[in-house]
């Protein structure tokens, strides 16, 4: 195969004329062409008039010798095939446990599963069918289960999400993630498109699925299942307890946690696991209609069937030396209520696969870290999160309502008493009010920097009707669990695999999935499959 870069259709031109466009590329009649498969797509909307498609194609040709001396810049196709790590020596007295199933946990018990290790995956919340029961109760009726809600349950916070794949990663393992989700009833074009996404919708069937293939290869996976505490003899990890009663013994233990279990952080401290402080990043929602970011990046062509809904990365320096970024952009999506805790407000945003709400949602958030926390213990940013989740708990009315502001009114430092032509996503609902009350002054004097200046990059980014719904805390997490580079053991307690993007090892559903396929080498690395 031949890797041929720089394939351009107009947006409208058929993909069926590809081949002519790649033997004309590679200076060959069509017929020369056995086969090709497409290894990336993206949008290029630089020019105005000039919107295309751009492919990054994999070619078989009969004759691959004649066309790569033809076409001296061209190289052979890399290959990316998924190795499977080679097994250790070790015996395994007791199966691998994997706390926690979101997409770190779930492709470690995934890969774990495939080479016959047998896992068990405890996950403290509900299946995705009982946990999706769950997360409605709370966004129509208000009532947060604090064990089963977009933060906690099978698949973890990326399920109820916009389901977005992309990564900066360059590590193969994430074409072995993508194709495992397509195993699992996920849309092929993820394994193409530049910029992947699943969405709620379809995620909630892919995690079902990956659970199924565990247990058929031999896994169990067990909900409800919260491990409240940790058995450690002479620095190696010996048993979990789960539920405060039940006693597991294990030698090998993947904590897959997540940012939000702050019970669980709690307790590891408790145990002196080595966890420090880490920086994260706190800020707003903010709504614009989906037909001004169309407009924004694709202008003439905004309303190109082809091109659905647009999206935006925006980031910005501001003038009190803080970063400001856009975050999490969902396109065609909403504004969720991702509360873990009671008497919290805390949002976030997801979408369905076809992206067609009204509106455009995207965090806007600030960087912070340590010397705002106000303490130096490793859990003073979990602290420093839950003040303002609580503060936007009362702002909002102690009814979960999530506070609001238009960004008209909030750069003009007044409280909003309504709507204007945007409306809000979030449920339950929101309340009009100032959103000061509930985030730190630098971070309000940050976002206003910010969204007035971003405008500029992105026309109507401040339009003075946008909505902003606080508060968003829960960008990554604020603590690290530390772990050897090597062995991604824990520092001081061995036998323990802390991963993704709860130990601070990830960002990200993709992010997530490598670590979880990593560990699960280490483990294959160092044991023989279980046999007990
Ligand atoms: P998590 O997914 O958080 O999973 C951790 C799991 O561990 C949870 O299911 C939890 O219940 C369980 N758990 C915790 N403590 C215990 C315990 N003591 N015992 C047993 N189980 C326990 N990322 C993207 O890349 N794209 C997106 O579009 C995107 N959208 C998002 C939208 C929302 C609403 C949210 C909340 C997040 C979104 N993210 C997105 C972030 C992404 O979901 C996370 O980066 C990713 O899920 C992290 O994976 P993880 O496996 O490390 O942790």
């Amino acid at each position: 195969m031949i890797r041929v870069n720089e394939v351009k259709l107009s947006v409208d031109e058929d993909r069926k004329l590809l081949k002519n466009k790649i033997a004309k590329k590679l200076r060959i009649s069509p017929e020369e062409i056995s086969s090709f498969s497409i290894f990336k797509e993206s949008i290029d909307a630089r020019k105005r008039h000039e919107i295309s498609f751009v492919y990054i194609v994999d070619v078989e040709v009969t004759d691959e010798e004649r066309v790569l001396r033809k076409n001296k810049s061209l190289q052979k196709s890399p290959d990316l095939r998924y190795r499977d790590a080679e097994a250790g020596d070790g015996v395994l007295k007791h199966r691998p446990v994997v706390v926690g199933t979101g997409p770190a946990g779930m492709f470690a018990g995934l890969i774990l599963a495939q080479r016959g290790y047998r896992p068990i995956l405890l996950e403290r919340g509900q299946d995705v069918d009982a946990r999706t029961r769950d997360v409605e109760e709370f966004w129509h009726n208000r009532k947060l289960n604090p064990e089963s809600n977009v933060q906690f349950g099978e698949g973890g916070a990326g399920t109820f999400s916009d389901g977005k794949l992309t990564t900066r990663t360059k590590d193969l393992r994430s074409r072995k993630a993508l194709e495992e989700f397509v195993a699992a009833g996920a849309p092929e074009e993820i394994l193409y498109a530049a910029k992947p996404h699943i969405g709620t919708d379809i995620l909630k069937t892919v995690v079902k699925n990956i659970r199924g293939r565990i247990i058929e290869l031999g896994g169990e996976v067990r909900f409800g299942s919260k491990v409240t505490d940790i058995l450690i003899e002479n620095g190696h990890v010996a048993g979990i307890i789960i539920n405060d009663k039940e006693t597991l013994p294990a030698e090998a233990v993947i904590l897959a946690i997540g940012h939000s279990a702050r019970d669980t952080y709690q307790m590891l401290h408790a145990r002196e696991v080595n966890i420090r402080q880490k920086p994260f990043s706190i800020g707003v929602r903010i709504e614009h209609p989906q037909t001004l970011i169309n407009v924004s990046q694709y202008k003439e062509q905004a309303e190109h069937p082809r091109l659905g809904a647009a999206d935006y990365r925006l980031t910005y320096q501001s003038k009190n030396g803080r970063s400001v970024y856009t975050f999490c952009m969902c396109p065609g999506g909403t504004v969720v209520a991702a509360a873990s805790e009671l008497n919290t407000v805390v949002t976030n945003g997801m979408s369905e696969y076809a992206r067609d709400r009204e509106n455009a949602n995207s965090a806007v958030l600030v960087q912070v870290g340590p010397k705002d926390f106000g303490s130096e213990h490793p859990l003073a940013g979990i602290e420093y999160q839950r003040e303002w989740e609580k503060a936007a708990f009362v702002s909002g009315g102690q009814n979960y309502n999530a506070p609001a502001q238009l960004v008209g009114d909030f750069l003009a430092e007044k409280p909003s008493t309504q709507q204007g032509d945007i409306k809000p996503s979030f449920l339950p609902a929101v309340t009009f009010t100032d959103l000061k009350q509930c985030l730190p002054a630098y971070v309000v004097e940050s976002l206003q920097d910010a969204i007035a200046s971003l405008d500029k990059k992105l026309r109507g980014f401040a339009r003075s009707d946008a909505v902003l719904t606080g508060v968003e805390t829960r960008s990554s997490a604020p603590v690290r669990i530390e772990r050897d580079s090597e062995t991604m053991q824990s520092m001081n307690v061995a036998g323990l695999y802390p991963i993704g993007e709860g130990a601070g090892y990830a960002g990200g559903i993709i992010s997530a999935t490598v670590d979880g396929i990593k560990v699960a080498e280490k483990i294959i690395g160092k044991f023989k499959p279980f046999s007990g």
